[in-house]
């Protein structure tokens, strides 16, 4: 037994074991930083490409390690799901941000990411109804950002879900529209307010093939009045392209790059009337 013991332990060294782990640590790393504040809410603007004017802006978590420095979200996103955590993280983000945008001028929209796990923890439309009680933001300021990856399950539960949160008033974008398994045909069974077109076709809207995609969902996006936002625009031939394409909504390096909450608040405070 003893010799089939110590096979198994050499069977997961050294690769597997580092990375079990490297994966715990971040994981205990995290709860301690919810604790002791080192999440930080950073946010990215929404553009019109008519006029370009703001229209919003994207709440984004910030990680500032103590020992690590920025840790990116594409690091510790993915295991917070799986550990859970990203309950409690994605609530914190929630109410921070509600509470945050209720200190911006004017209506500028919020939108915040849902991940698929809180989508599915049962208890979603409560924490935003909460959220939105404790800060005042008016339901239909507040967009949430979900991912396709939460309707490929369980459909009917899912559109439930997004019935429920339809019902609170608050708006729903589909996020990196185009990256999962997504077909057009979501598009029919559920009333998105918008679709985030991914960073991947804005970076192809050079070849034929990119710019037909975008569109085809730009097209189905206005036949059932959704607004199409286009992510990752960096150069300004891609924003004069998409807006030639009838795309509504940019986002991406080229306007601004997600910048701290007092940073969002100037540049909001010195844009004009919408
Ligand atoms: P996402 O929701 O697709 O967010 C857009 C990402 O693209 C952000 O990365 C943003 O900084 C980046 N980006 C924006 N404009 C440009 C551009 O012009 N060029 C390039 N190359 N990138 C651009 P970020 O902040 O690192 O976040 C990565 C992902 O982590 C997000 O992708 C989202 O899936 C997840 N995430 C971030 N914050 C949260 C959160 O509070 N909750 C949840 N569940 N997920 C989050
Ligand atoms: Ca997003
Ligand atoms: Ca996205
Ligand atoms: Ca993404």
């Amino acid at each position: 037994a003893k010799t089939a013991g110590r096979k198994t332990w050499r069977f997961f060294e050294p690769a597997m074991d580092a990375r079990v782990k490297a994966r715990r640590a971040l994981e205990m790393d995290m709860r301690q930083a919810l604790l002791d504040g080192q999440f930080e809410v950073y946010y990215q603007p929404c553009v019109g490409l008519e006029d370009n004017r703001i229209t919003g802006c994207e709440a984004l978590v910030r990680w500032h390690h103590p020992e690590r420095g920025m840790i990116s979200p594409a690091e510790f996103i993915p295991v917070a799901e799986e550990t859970g955590l990203i309950n409690e993280l994605g609530e914190w983000v929630l109410d921070i941000a509600c509470k945050e945008a209720m200190t911006w001028p004017g209506d500028f929209k919020l939108a915040v990411n849902v991940s698929p796990v809180q989508f599915k923890s049962g208890t979603l439309a409560l924490k935003i109804a909460a959220a939105l009680a404790a800060s005042r933001l008016p339901p239909k300021r507040l967009e949430l950002e979900i991912t396709e990856a939460v309707l490929i399950r369980d459909d009917d539960a899912a559109l439930a879900i997004l019935h429920q949160l339809r019902a609170i008033g608050v708006r729903i974008a589909l996020d990196d529209f185009g990256t999962g398994y997504s077909s057009l045909s979501y598009l029919q069974r559920f009333p998105f307010d918008k679709i985030k077109i991914d960073r991947c076709f804005v970076n192809d809207l050079s070849t034929q093939g990119g710019s037909s995609i975008v569109q085809a969902v730009v097209n189905i996006a206005a036949a059932r009045n959704m607004m199409t936002l286009a992510e990752g625009v960096e150069k300004a031939e891609q924003r004069e392209l998409l807006r030639t394409l009838g795309c509504t909504e940019m986002q991406g390096f080229l306007f601004s790059r997600p910048v701290p909450a007092a940073q969002i608040l100037a540049l909001l405070q010195a844009a004009p009337d919408k």
